[in-house]
């Protein structure tokens, strides 16, 4: 009660003294009072009906200002960039004077060339400096794109030579949501929990989000992961512009724990990646002093290179430093709904949409300052890194699976780097990559350091610790055949455009067809064919037929027995195999070399009802990919079961269930028995990460694990955070052996294989040495940061266990078989096995 009191004296004090902290804003609040503002544009409050930080903005409400603001002022065009999931308009705004909007075309074409050859002749002293501002991609750190409403109509409505100048020599892009379908789920929750007689106790359920929370997209993914990778709609639009501007200067706001204060970066100097130029650090440094001054100013706290850094290139705020850019990460505590109580005293909404606002026009006022200093710094980056360069190319392919191969040429795609088709065959080592199915990547272009940095495997690090993950590498994460020093003597035609094999219009047969297993979308065909009701059966044995190698894992389809009569089933495997960009091939006749067609070594496959546990206690980002993948990329329905009604499912109804990494905390004892009840009765259960320690207390699956201890000796309390984070694996690519006869190998025309992990769980390898189809080789660290001790305890344990249980199967991967959406190497190991535990 007296807190209450004394909280409610904070409140009255700030509000009628010093101005900090206020709950019922006014526009005043937030204005900068050294210019006037026209009448004839529209406020925040006349097309929201209320000041900004009242209330959570919605995105449809954002969306209206902000095209009602491209509407009223000659400063602001805006344009929609693509949709996303959830068919929000990922929209953007270009603000700049009128006079070089008449002209933004030229503007746009000699600012690029400052990245292109002979920039030196460009005269930068004329030339507009350009920023790209952008706000909550984390849709539950919504102070952001609250500012956003601020932002905009500041920069429209403005008078004066102070905002003439700025709008004369900037061209701003500004995207007020980075993720839109977050802030719509986020910003329901925050108004829909809110009191009218505000409450600033953090146990409110305003401050205590329902599972998965508005932070991630659609599919849970967290959208500051994917610059790099670029699989999602929303990075896919924001990439196209930031390769279409290369902008100086990229801010990304954020928000963080709400006991602290604001951030600004630099981050933690030790751990920039090394492939990052030390003035861009010195220049993130700089632009800085601009930021500390205006929080300064406004009586606001704030701290800078203790926390958060610049490695990984896939966050918004690094993704510009391999590009000629500055990132900035911003970060504001997080008042998270209207108000709340926090070490520093009630930290209310509206001051942290202003100081988001503040941060904002600090960056304005930095790139003014710094205007020639950055476009200077931009072109030298592009020049240097032309002098640096190797002569020789990178090619990369799959034999088998020129899929995927294309979905790698699809990303640099996006990312306007220049792909080639091979001019004839080439031969790497012992390994060889064809015309037909390899990509050459010079690397003498514009985007060298960016592929660079795409590409390169790395072991060493001046750090322990990373604020994510410590490798990425995309000839590893798409497990193709890799060369990064072929001779560009083998660099044949342009490719324009990035497209799939469309095969051949299918033969007919009247006696069986036969579908290779390698490529990447050969379970959405396998899923159709046999959601149909077609049988189909699998080859446990490799074979040859009419002089063709057919592998293990091709899929059989008899014409005789089926529900469709040949001519339909011809018409509907021809749809099929064109919908996955596949080849299926007619046979004649039943007698092979190896297997024939009759023998017991097809078995034969059953229509999967998939059922994915989420909720909480799953991790949203693992059940997520599982979902997007499923749901996306290979048309398989699934459903989505919350911990909450487990007691309640009927499990009966579903073949599989997906367990994705989690604490299994949240199970009832009810519903672990009804689980196990259930696969003894033939279900497939599969399990990753830590819901194997789950499985193996409910004694559906058995492993020993190897401990690592590790005493810590002469380690300081002020050390200890360093210490006890070293040995966290944090994300790095390890080396496995494959035993490619067992089913869950199927697909891999290679006997290794990349994995990526996060967990420190080890799991012994089996005494019976076919358990261990899935094997960490004696050195399998090929790129990324793993501590000594968790190294020599991951040599030769296994990262995928199955096991019996009744009449059922438990498949376990301690590792992360569908990271981020662009892991596509290891999707075919989890569709594996869903398709054929039975046959394991
Ligand atoms: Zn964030």
């Amino acid at each position: 009660m007296q807190k209450h009191l004394i909280n409610l004296l904070i409140l009255f004090f700030s509000y009628t003294f010093c101005n900090a902290q206020v709950s019922n804003p006014t526009l005043d609040y937030y204005l900068p009072d050294d210019v006037t503002y026209d009448s004839a544009i529209p406020k925040p409050q006349d097309i929201l009906g209320y000041v900004p930080g009242t209330w959570h903005v919605s995105h449809d409400l954002l969306l209206n200002y902000m095209e009602k603001m491209a509407d009223a002022s000659p400063r602001i065009t805006i344009e929609r960039r693509g949709l996303t999931f959830e068919g929000r308009p990922l929209v953007l705004l270009t603000i700049t004077s009128p006079e070089n909007h008449a002209n933004i075309s030229t503007i746009k074409k000699q600012h690029l060339a400052l990245t292109d050859a002979n920039a030196q002749s460009l005269n930068t002293d004329t030339m507009p400096i350009v920023t790209y501002q952008g706000m909550s991609i984390h849709g539950n750190e919504a102070s952001g794109s609250n500012a956003g409403l601020l932002a905009v109509y500041y920069l429209a409505a403005a008078q004066g030579p102070k905002i003439d100048s700025i709008l004369k020599n900037t061209v701003i892009l500004f995207d007020p949501s980075f993720n839109p379908d977050g802030l719509q789920r986020f910003s329901y929750w925050a108004n829909t929990n809110k009191n009218v007689s505000l409450t600033a106790d953090p146990q409110d359920r305003e401050y205590d989000e329902v599972w998965p929370g508005g932070r991630s997209n659609h599919y849970w993914f967290d959208l500051n992961r994917d610059w790099l990778p670029a699989q999602l709609p929303e990075s896919q639009a924001r990439i196209k512009t930031f390769h279409d501007w290369h902008p100086n200067i990229l801010t990304d706001h954020h928000e963080m724990g709400s006991n602290s204060s604001f951030f600004f970066q630099p981050g933690i100097p030790s751990r920039t990646h090394p492939l990052t130029p030390k003035l861009n650090q010195e220049l993130t440094a700089e632009i800085g002093t601009y930021h500390a001054k205006a929080f300064d100013k406004l009586g606001s706290f704030y701290y800078t290179e203790e926390d958060y850094d610049d490695f990984y290139y896939g966050k918004g705020s690094t993704f510009p430093d391999i590009n000629g850019s500055i990132g900035i990460l911003f970060e504001q505590a997080s008042s998270r709904g209207h108000l709340q109580e926090t070490d520093n005293g009630v930290l209310t909404f509206p001051f942290t949409v202003r100081n988001q606002f503040t941060a904002f026009l600090s960056t304005i006022e930095a790139a003014q300052a710094m205007r020639t200093k950055l476009l200077n710094y931009q072109r030298d980056f592009y020049s240097n890194s032309r002098n640096e360069i190797a002569k020789d190319a990178y090619i990369f392919g799959s034999k088998t699976d020129p899929a995927r191969a294309t979905l790698l040429a699809q990303l640099l795609e996006r990312h306007q780097i220049e792909i080639y088709r091979a001019k004839e065959d080439y031969k790497s080592k012992d390994v060889e990559f064809t015309t037909a199915t390899s990509y050459v990547v010079p690397k003498n272009q514009k985007h060298s350091r960016l592929l660079n940095a795409m590409f390169e495997k790395r072991t060493t690090f001046e750090d322990s610790l990373f604020y994510d993950i410590s490798a990425w590498s995309f000839p590893l994460a798409f497990n193709l055949d890799f060369s990064d020093a072929a001779p560009t003597s083998i660099t044949g035609t342009k490719v324009d455009s990035v497209k799939f094999e469309q095969p051949l219009t299918l033969a007919r047969s009247e006696y069986a067809y036969l579908m290779p297993w390698g490529n990447y979308y050969a379970p959405k065909a396998l899923n159709k064919i046999l959601n149909k009701g077609i049988r189909a059966k699998v080859a446990m044995q490799p074979f040859t037929l009419a002089g063709k190698k057919y592998d293990y894992g091709t899929i059989l389809i008899p014409v005789q027995g089926q529900s469709l009569n040949a001519d339909n089933l011809n018409a509907f495997l021809d749809s099929a195999a064109k919908d996955s960009h596949l080849s299926i091939d007619a046979v004649k006749t039943g007698s092979t070399q190896g297997i024939d067609l009759g023998s017991r070594q097809f078995e034969a496959l059953q229509p999967l009802k998939i059922a994915l546990l989420v909720g909480e206690g799953i991790s949203s980002l693992d059940a997520g990919e599982i979902w997007h993948l499923l749901d996306t990329r290979f048309d398989v329905s699934i459903t989505k079961i919350d911990t909450r009604n487990l007691d309640r499912t009927d499990l009966s109804r579903y073949t599989t269930l997906i367990m994705p990494g989690s604490w299994g905390s949240s199970i009832t004892e009810e519903s672990s028995e009804k689980i196990n009840t259930w696969v003894r009765n033939g279900g497939t259960l599969l399990g990753f990460k830590n819901s194997a320690k789950w499985l193996k207390r409910q004694g559906l699956i058995d492993f020993s694990t190897k401990d690592t201890e590790n005493p810590a000796e002469n380690v300081t309390f002020e050390q200890r955070r360093d210490f006890n984070g070293a040995q966290v694996i944090g994300g790095a690519i390890f080396e496995a052996k494959l035993d490619r006869s067992h089913p869950i190998a199927f697909g891999y025309d290679s006997k290794t294989i990349n994995l990526f992990r996060d967990t420190t769980l080890f799991i012994e390898a089996d005494a019976t040495s076919y358990k261990n189809p899935i094997q960490y080789t004696e050195e399998p660290l090929v790129s990324g940061y793993i501590s000594p001790i968790n190294l020599e305890a991951i040599k030769e344990t296994r990262p995928f266990v199955h096991q019996s249980a009744g009449r059922g199967d438990v498949l376990i991967f301690t590792d992360n078989t569908n990271f981020r959406a662009f892991w596509y190497g290891t999707n075919k190991l989890m569709m594996n096995a869903l398709f054929f535990s039975k046959t394991m």
